[in-house]
Parts: C-alpha cells; structure tokens; sequence
C-alpha cells in the first residue's frame, strides 16, 4: 500500500452523480478525487440511446454522455481514479478511503455509487438487453410507440411504468408472480382503471425470445396451472426494484428500507458532518441521468460549503472565538460564516 493521497473532497462514484460532483467540485478548486469503479459511466453506459438528457436534441449514446461529463469534469482539474473503493472509515474528521492499492485521506466525501435495476437472471435477458429488455419505462418507452410490451413486476414501480407505457404502447401486459401487488392503492386504483393494460397473475417470465433484431415475446409461465404460453412483444420492462450500492456505508450511515441511503430533508447532507450523497444510492423515486447530475452538483455546492463553513470556524476557533461547526452541517453555509466573521472581526477591532 503506497503512503495516503489527501485530498479535500472524494468522490465514490463514476455515474453521472459523481462526474457532476467532479466537475462542480474541480471548478470550486477543491481538486477532487473521483474513485469511479472500473464499470466507468455507472448505468448509463449500459444505456444505448439517452434522449431526454437536456441539450441534447437528437440524442447521445449513455456511454458518450458518461465520458462527456467525465472530460469535462477533468478540464477543470478533476482527477479520476478507475479502481474500486473497498472500505472507509467515516469517523472523522479526516475520512479514510481504501482501494486495493490506494489509500486516500479526505476533508470531504460525496457519496454516489448508485443503484442496480434487479435483473430476471436469465441468459435471454442477457442476450436482449438494449435490444428490447429495459429497465425503465421513461428512459426507453418511447422507443416502443405503437409496438406490444410485457411490464414484469408488482410494486408501485412495475404498475407505473405499465399506466405510462400504455400511453405510448399499443398493448401492455402485466406479469407478476402473486395476485397481490404490493403497489399503493393509489397505484393500483390507477391500474385498475387503464383498459389498455392486462394483468396476468400469478405468473412468471420464464424466457425472453426474439431475433437477431430483438425481442419478439415471451414465455410465461402460469402458477396456477403449470402450464406455459408465449406472449408476442415487442419490449419487456424488468420493473422488479433496485439494490442500491450500500454495502460500504451500512454501519456509517442511515439507510432506508429498501437500501437507499438517508439524506438530511432538503439537503445532501448525512448525519456524519462532511459525508453527502448524491444521485440514485439516495433516491428511490427519480433515478434518472438528469436527476443523478442535478443531485451531484448539489452534494458539491454542499460540501464546498460544508469546507468553507468548517475552514472558518477553525480560524476563528483559533482565535479564540466559539463556533459550533456542526452547526455548518445543517443549514448554516458560507454566507453566514462571512458574516460571523464579520462581527467577530468587528468587536475585535
Ligand atoms: P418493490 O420492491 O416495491 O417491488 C418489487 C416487485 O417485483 C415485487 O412485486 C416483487 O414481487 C417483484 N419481484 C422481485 N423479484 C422478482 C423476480 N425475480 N421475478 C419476478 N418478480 C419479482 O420495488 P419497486 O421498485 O416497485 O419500489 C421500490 C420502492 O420505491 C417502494 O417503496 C415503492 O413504493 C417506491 N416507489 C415509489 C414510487 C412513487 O412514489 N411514485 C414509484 C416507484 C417506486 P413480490 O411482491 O412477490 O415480492
């Protein structure tokens, strides 16, 4: 293990949460570290075409998008680090970083290291994923206008992601493997009253056929009976939750029921003072590319603010003056730092 990198703001993270973190926190000339994973992007690079991301009219490749806002992030003076975080020390003050061959120290640590969408785990899946298997109705739904699609799931999720496709798609079909959904009745009343949707359960998607061009059904199975039937598609949405990448910080920090990191309301903030978060590792209900980077930048204005808050309070503190710098944490930033300093410096003058 060679001696620790110290730096003033890591970023664990290579989506499109951790480059914007990057590239606000590389332009506030904080010099941050990104440890980005070696699966670079995160999920938009799995992604083929990205349409709604603003200012891209036409469209970009999830993959272009992620090193997009990467190089951008690196003009500014971002590093990038393309190896795996494998523990952390969130004790404080100075947080600790370990990869396999590194160790870094940091005043400051963004976490953005994502969500999975749960997967079928079944070899089709693999074989026709971006070829009609999807993962999220507003990412990819318009891409199947006119055209038949199965929705595979029973949470709130699954049933709105049906309710939406059924406003682009010609037929939706709702496959869930009990006959209780666990969506909210709020969900479900909308369900019920969408005619263009038909609920097959309990059943499940026992494989996905197609083509060389892509999907062109499924085979699905029926609890009740055993017997199986093939179901003509076009697009099978995967709509059955997502594992948030928490393993690093379940013992450090708060985490909801379903895996998603807590955030202090209104803020990025966590409860440990100078650990925020960012993108969908804390956000079950948007998760989408422009949501993650929105979220990044605001985890670097909190944490530049977070610096500057607790940079300030040890000066004064030096000076002998109180400042409660957890305080900075939780809604006090810089702005009236500058004016606590102002008024000690003025009854010191
Ligand atoms: P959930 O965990 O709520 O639901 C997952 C669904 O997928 C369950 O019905 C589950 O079945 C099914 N499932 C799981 N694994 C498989 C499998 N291998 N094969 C077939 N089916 C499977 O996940 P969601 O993503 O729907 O929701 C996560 C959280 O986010 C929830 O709290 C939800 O309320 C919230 N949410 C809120 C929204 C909103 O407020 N607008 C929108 C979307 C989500 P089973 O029931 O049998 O376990």
């Amino acid at each position: 293990m060679n001696d620790a990198v110290a730096s003033r703001m890591i970023i664990i993270g290579g989506g499109p949460a951790g480059y914007t973190a990057a590239l606000y926190g590389a332009r506030a000339r904080l010099e941050p570290i990104c440890i980005e994973g070696y699966a670079a992007g995160g999920q938009i690079a799995r992604s083929g075409q990205i349409d709604n991301f603003p200012g891209f009219p036409g469209g970009i490749a999830g993959a272009d998008l992620g090193e997009r806002i990467r190089t951008q992030a690196m003009d500014f003076g971002a590093v990038m680090r393309t190896e795996e975080v494998e523990s952390v020390d969130l004790t404080g003050p100075t947080f600790r970083v370990a990869t396999a061959d590194h160790e870094y120290e940091a005043e400051s640590v963004i976490v953005a290291t994502g969500a999975q969408p749960r997967r079928l785990d079944m070899p089709s899946e693999d074989e026709y994923e971006g070829r009609g298997v999807c993962y999220c109705a507003i990412c990819d739904g318009p891409f199947f206008a006119g055209q038949r699609v199965v929705v595979v799931g029973g949470g709130d999720a699954a049933v709105e992601e049906a309710i939406a496709l059924s406003n682009i798609a010609s037929s939706v079909v709702l496959v869930h493997r009990r006959r209780e959904f666990r969506a909210s009745a709020t969900s479900l009343a909308a369900l019920g009253s969408t005619a263009k949707i038909r609920v097959h359960t309990p059943a499940v998607v026992s494989e996905i056929l197609g083509e060389e061009l892509g999907v062109t059904g499924v085979r699905v199975r029926d609890l009740d009976t055993g017997t199986e039937s093939v179901l003509p598609a076009d697009g099978v949405f995967v709509a059955i939750g997502h594992d948030p990448a928490n393993g690093l910080f379940t013992k450090w920090l708060d985490i909801d029921d379903y895996g998603y990191l807590r955030a202090t309301a209104g803020s990025t903030a966590t409860r440990i003072p100078g650990v925020f978060v960012a993108g969908d590792i804390a956000d079950p209900r948007y998760r989408q590319a422009i949501t993650a980077s929105a979220s990044g930048c605001a985890a670097a204005i909190d944490a530049e603010r977070w610096l500057v808050g607790r940079r300030g309070a040890q000066a004064m503190a030096a000076r002998g003056a109180m400042v409660d710098v957890d305080a900075r944490n939780t809604g006090l930033g810089a702005e009236q730092l500058s004016t606590d300093e102002e008024k000690a410096a003025q009854a010191s003058a």
